[in-house]
């Protein structure tokens, strides 16, 4: 079956009109063999404004719908996306190029975060506070926000929504949702997934979730309407600089999450086989366009000659091709525009000595308009250029480095801060690492990659990668809004401090 056909099936059994994905002027091609699988309609600011108004309204009532109920919906989106986790998971295949399995996962992960939303429903717990005034209690509550815009990027393109929407929802606030321009068809795919749960849950009101199809234009509608009380945003740097200070000049509030330039550290006490597996998965997995892709290793010259050339063997190696049709490891990039980034990446990193293994375009058989291209693996002389910024491709740098102290510095000595590891036996350079004094990242992990986080955790990232964080552990607070109260049960009136007002 071709890719268009699989498209137009897979839509229907999600359930989406033909009309919204067929007639109008967002062209959508499939990464996978680069053929135009649609034509979406793209949505106006004025529909934007249109949302927001009837988010606004559903949240006078969503508000004081009681958690736990509020939560009900999110186990009904659950159930329905259980039922369509295949076909939701192949379009995000078809439409981000993921492989089978990956597709697959990023469904789960949807469903993850419905389960973990769920139970947070019965857990939005404030603090009782010991008050110093007699006769008085002094508790917080957390209150639902208001309107909250979620704008998401292409290479996760369903589950960023899920991880904010699932959370958004159970704290009560309505969700509108902007794709990237790249990957309406699974927005849409989930809406209608969302549609089922909301029938099923009854009295949800109008305008509670929606969807806005566009680009950056109709994502800055959303950014710069001041009804909207939160934006998410995920994607590049150079958006966040654009939406940070949109949001704050009108002092709303932001979750930024940005790019990453993720590194890791093998030590001479690494387990060589291990880390060579994880390196493989964490640098060349998703083809590179992970926000958590590791992009920069440094290895301890030790074990330089002992990992080096098995990474190179593997990036020789590895499997490269259609991710629907075979169980190639690696699949395409999204457009010819990240291969062009990659290719002047590639050239950059060669001016500063860098020495390339891979990194070419690779024809893939029926496939020949997609972007592939063999993983790169650079051996860099030193950190500098492009090995500071984020390319959203498969290059890796390797490093050498001497002392730890040395390699965690000029691990840190980037503008990003999402994601990081060590691969280590040793218990004294693992907790140097996670300690204040180690990585500066949102994450840091020891002897697994720096990609393929899990949702109960918080998920995000320090200076250049935004500082918000979504999904799990007490990220629910970046939803809701906080009112501390103190309540007087005596007779009297006395004043914090000790301070004295007799009239
Ligand atoms: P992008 O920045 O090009 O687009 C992301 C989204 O922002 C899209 O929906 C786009 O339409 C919207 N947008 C662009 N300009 C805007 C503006 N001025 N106002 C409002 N919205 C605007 O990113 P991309 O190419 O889709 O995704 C890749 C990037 O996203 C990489 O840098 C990657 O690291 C990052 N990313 C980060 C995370 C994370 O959690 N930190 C997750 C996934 C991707």
């Amino acid at each position: 079956m071709n890719v268009l056909t699989l498209t137009e099936t897979t839509l229907n059994r999600l359930g989406v009109d033909k009309a919204a994905w067929s007639a109008g002027d967002l062209a959508i091609d499939s990464p996978v063999t680069g053929e135009r699988i649609a034509q979406v309609k793209a949505n106006s600011a004025d529909d934007v404004a249109r949302a927001v108004a009837a988010a606004k309204a559903a949240f006078d009532t969503w508000r004081q719908v009681p958690a736990p109920r509020r939560g009900e919906l999110i186990r009904l989106l659950g159930e329905e996306l259980r039922a369509s986790k295949e076909d939701l998971g192949r379009l995000v295949s078809i439409e981000a190029g993921k492989s089978v399995s990956e597709g697959q996962g990023e469904v789960q992960e949807m469903i993850d975060i419905c389960d973990f939303a769920v139970g947070l429903s019965r857990q939005l717990y404030g603090l009782t506070i010991a008050t110093e005034r007699p006769g008085h209690r002094m508790m917080e509550q957390w209150h639902p926000l208001g309107v909250v815009g979620v704008i998401s990027a292409f290479n996760f393109p369903v589950a960023v929504w899920s991880w904010n929407a699932a959370l958004a929802l159970v704290c009560g606030n309505p969700v509108i949702w902007k794709p990237s321009e790249k990957s309406p068809l699974t927005a849409m795919g989930s809406m209608a997934i969302l549609k089922r749960a909301l029938d099923r849950f009854g009295d949800a009101p109008e305008g509670l979730v929606s969807l806005i199809n566009g680009c950056g234009d109709v994502g800055a509608a959303l950014v710069e309407n001041r009804d909207v009380a939160l934006i998410s945003a995920t994607g590049s740097t150079r958006m966040g600089r654009i939406v940070g200070p949109k949001v704050a000049e009108r002092f709303g509030r932001s979750i930024l999450e940005l790019g990453g330039n993720n590194a890791g550290i093998v030590t001479p006490s690494a387990d060589l086989d291990m880390t060579l597996r994880a390196v493989a998965f964490g640098a060349m997995g998703t083809a590179g366009q992970r926000c958590t892709t590791l992009r920069r290793l440094f290895v301890h010259e030790t074990v330089y000659a002992q990992l080096v050339p098995a990474l190179r063997a593997a990036y020789e190696s590895v499997s490269v091709g259609n991710p629907l049709d075979s169980d190639a490891l690696v699949g395409p990039l999204i457009d010819a525009g990240a291969f062009e980034a990659m290719q002047a990446a590639l050239v950059a990193a060669r001016e500063l000595g860098g020495v390339v293994t891979g990194g070419e375009r690779v024809s893939v058989a029926g496939a020949e308009d997609g972007y592939y291209a063999r993983p790169a693996l650079v051996e860099m002389p030193q950190q500098s250029g492009v090995v500071c910024e984020e390319t959203f491709a498969p290059i890796l740098y390797v490093m050498k480095y001497t002392e730890l102290n040395d390699a965690i510095a000029r691990h840190n000595a980037v503008g990003a801060g999402l994601s990081s590891c060590i691969f280590t036996m040793d218990m004294r350079e693992a907790e140097t690492f996670i300690s204040a004094a180690g990585s500066d990242c949102g994450i840091a992990n020891v002897n697994i990659a720096t990609s393929g986080a899990e949702i109960g955790g918080a998920f995000g990232g320090e200076k250049e990668t935004g500082g918000g964080r979504e999904s799990g552990s007490d990220a629910w607070k970046g939803y809701m809004r906080r009112a501390t109260n103190t309540i007087n049960y005596s007779a009297e009136l006395p004043l914090a401090q000790g301070v004295s007002f007799d009239i």
